[in-house]
């Protein structure tokens, strides 16, 4: 039965969906009025505290749902969830400057124009459920101590248009995975967002609590998110590989890689921005550690994937990269916006991919490190925010302001958990992601 009130919802700084509910009977009214929205509500950091504010109590905006995106999903409970992702507009209609899918949509504009080129996208995302684990890491037994979920969330997620490409009994204790099939860049971050929002709701229905925290106590693995990326003509040929590139890039695939690797501190804020996120990227988590390109290696932070067909036009079909340095923490609108602007920049430079590393350079010495151009990723997340304001290269592809608003946002976070105890902490993030 569809319900009487949808929700319109936004994709904010803090990773979270926010918005306001509407007659379902007034939806296709509100898709061409949209509803009345709040500038400072960017602001509001995932845990409900308010940073500084340019905007004040002044302002008005308009959130619009986009139609394409409207989801009715039925929950286990019997209830319906309805929602639709919108845009945050100026009141003249323009796109307003912290909109992350207006960001992400102009990001992939500029990627079309200036390449001639498209991408497909696909994110990778783990969770834990809450509470002792029972059972193995990939174990039949923890998949199927699993099924009721995984058919709930399915059914939910079919409801959006979402057809999982695999859901597994991850390693971490309690831990999933879920991987998407790919698709365009907006479509991507859109589902990114539907699958984490429907993940938690459905556990909720059921009595049970997942979280896709980067990280849920000190000592074991964490939660990452996986962004695999490919580029392709507008023919839909694939021209990322090139057996003879490095790692099998083509020249162009490589330079976008290259352009990821050298914004990776500023990326960092983007896509693995809590405070407790780079307690993930350090070695030996399988994260994402060093600003480097590996093949093969789940300790990259840009990781070539293998291919597995024999003959040469199926092995482009496949070939893709990964960036492994991003977490539930990141609004998947804005993290994808930072990977496609870094690419560009680095395509536009003519930057060449550097041969990837094939061992654990965790353990290389500083010089050898060094003369590789290797280094680790930020150790904090107000590191990463300083690189962040200090990218100009990264920061012409943003609205003007929009770097500055949303280290202001990140700034009032680290401020709301500074003086809490790291048990604390971690529950804290635990609980909104
Ligand atoms: N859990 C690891 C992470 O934090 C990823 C493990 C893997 O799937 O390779 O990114
Ligand atoms: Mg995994």
């Amino acid at each position: 039965m569809t319900p009487p009130f949808t929700m319109i919802c936004t994709s904010d700084f803090s990773g979270l969906r926010r918005g306001k509910g509407v007659p379902t009977a007034e939806f296709d009214r509100r898709c061409t009025t949209g509803i009345g929205w709040t500038p400072t509500n960017v602001q509001i950091t995932c845990f409900d505290t308010i940073s500084d504010s340019p905007y004040g109590a002044l302002g008005d905006l308009v959130l619009r749902p986009d139609p394409e995106t409207r989801v009715e999903a039925p929950l286990p409970d019997g209830r319906v969830l309805a929602f639709a992702l919108g845009d945050i507009l100026d009141l003249d209609g323009s796109p307003w400057e912290c909109c992350t899918r207006g960001v992400l949509k102009a990001a992939v504009a500029s990627f079309e124009a200036e390449t001639g080129l498209r991408l497909k996208v696909s994110f990778e995302h783990e969770f834990m459920f809450d509470g002792a684990a029972t059972t193995a890491g990939f174990s039949l037994a923890g998949f199927a101590e699993r099924l009721d979920y995984i058919a709930a969330l399915s059914t939910a997620l079919a409801a959006a248009g979402i057809a999982p490409d695999s859901f597994l009994r991850e390693y971490g204790p309690n831990q999933m995975e879920v991987t998407l099939p790919p698709t365009d860049p907006l479509r991507a971050a859109d589902q990114a967002a539907v699958l984490r929002d429907l993940a938690r709701t459905v556990a909720r229905a059921m009595g049970e609590r997942v979280s896709f925290a980067p990280l849920l106590a000190p000592d074991i693995v964490g939660n990452g998110v996986h962004v695999h990326l490919s580029l392709w003509d507008v023919e839909g040929h694939p021209v990322s590989h090139d057996p003879a590139g490095p790692g099998g890039l083509s020249d162009r695939a490589g330079a976008f890689v290259a352009g990821m690797l050298r914004h990776a501190d500023a990326l960092c804020a983007l896509t693995a921005p809590s405070v407790i996120s780079c307690l993930r990227l350090v070695p030996h988590r399988w994260s994402a550690s060093f600003n480097n390109l590996g093949k093969q290696d789940r300790e990259a932070s840009v990781r070539i994937c293998p291919v597995s067909a024999a003959d040469p036009q199926t092995r482009a079909r496949q070939f893709n990269f990964e960036y492994r340095a991003a977490d539930a923490a990141a609004s998947p609108h804005l993290a994808l916006a930072g990977l496609i602007l870094a690419g560009l920049a680095g395509m536009g430079d003519g930057l060449v991919a550097p041969q990837p590393t094939e061992d654990d350079i965790s353990l290389w010495g500083g010089d050898r490190l060094e003369a590789a151009g290797l280094k680790r990723l930020p150790g904090s997340l107000e590191e990463a925010l300083k690189a962040l304001e200090g990218d100009a290269a990264l920061g012409e592809g943003l609205p003007a302001r929009l770097p500055a608003i949303y280290a202001a946002h990140k700034r009032g976070e680290i401020a709301h958990v500074e003086a809490m105890a790291p048990d604390a902490r971690f529950a804290a993030y635990a609980a909104v992601y």
